[in-house]
């Protein structure tokens, strides 16, 4: 049986329409451009909390996202990947607009994972040209809804079971290479210190905000659709 997430007091997305005060702050939302952003930005650690509602700005994004992973060759992209705190991530296994099914998992909840656990190759968008072998579950239930409001759930076997569970660990602030084997990750040590001393010489050149701004505008964000 499927998890009652309106029950459960998680949240169903619903249009409430918009006030006047709520139609500002989305603009201000809505001000500049999505981009991806790279690790180790704070907004990547930032734990989603259940979006409540779905309104046409959302959706916008949710559009803006697709086009954002295409550009970048993904197959999948959560939203605080562009800087936003919404519990929701966007899959696309073909990689190219009309290739394959374009999917929305909002609020999703993952459980009973199954045997076997495989080891693949996993990268992010978040760390482009970075790869290195994960262990998950082959298989996972989910429990979620899409932009039309409509429940998700079921068994997600193979590459949608991994990309799954690669994107919800973005929604709780959690990365791939969080997941290594010490192996692992000693293979990827000096490319992760390469992120940290890029993002610090952008941070040194005004190009990204203190940790205390970032917070401050996803919290003010939450305040709108969570
Ligand atoms: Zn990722």
């Amino acid at each position: 049986m499927c998890f009652d997430l309106l029950r459960s007091g998680t949240g169903h997305p619903i249009d409430r329409g918009t006030s006047s005060r709520q139609a500002k702050q989305t603009r201000i939302i809505r001000e500049n451009l999505l981009d991806i952003i790279e690790y180790p930005h704070p907004a990547l650690r930032h734990k989603s909390k259940a979006l409540r509602r779905v309104d046409a700005d959302l959706r916008a994004t949710v559009s803006e996202m697709f086009s954002l992973m295409y550009a970048a060759k993904g197959i999948g992209l959560a939203a605080n990947q562009v800087d936003l705190p919404y519990r929701m991530f966007v899959i696309n296994l073909g990689s190219d607009r009309g290739e394959d099914d374009e999917l929305v998992f909002i609020n999703p909840i993952l459980s009973r994972p199954k045997a076997p656990v495989e080891e693949e190759d996993e990268g992010c968008l978040s760390l482009p040209g970075l790869y290195a072998p994960v262990r998950r579950p082959s298989s996972i239930h989910v429990d979620a809804f899409n932009l039309e409001g409509e429940e998700i759930c079921g068994e997600f076997q193979g590459l949608l079971a991994r990309v799954i569970q690669h994107e919800t660990d973005h929604l709780d602030g959690v990365m791939f290479i969080d997941r290594l084997s010490d192996t692992a990750e000693m293979g990827v040590r000096d490319e992760i210190a390469e992120f940290h001393r890029r993002f610090e010489q952008k941070r040194e050149a005004g190009e990204i905000p203190s940790d205390a701004a970032i917070t401050q505008r996803l919290k003010q964000i939450e305040t709108v659709y969570c």
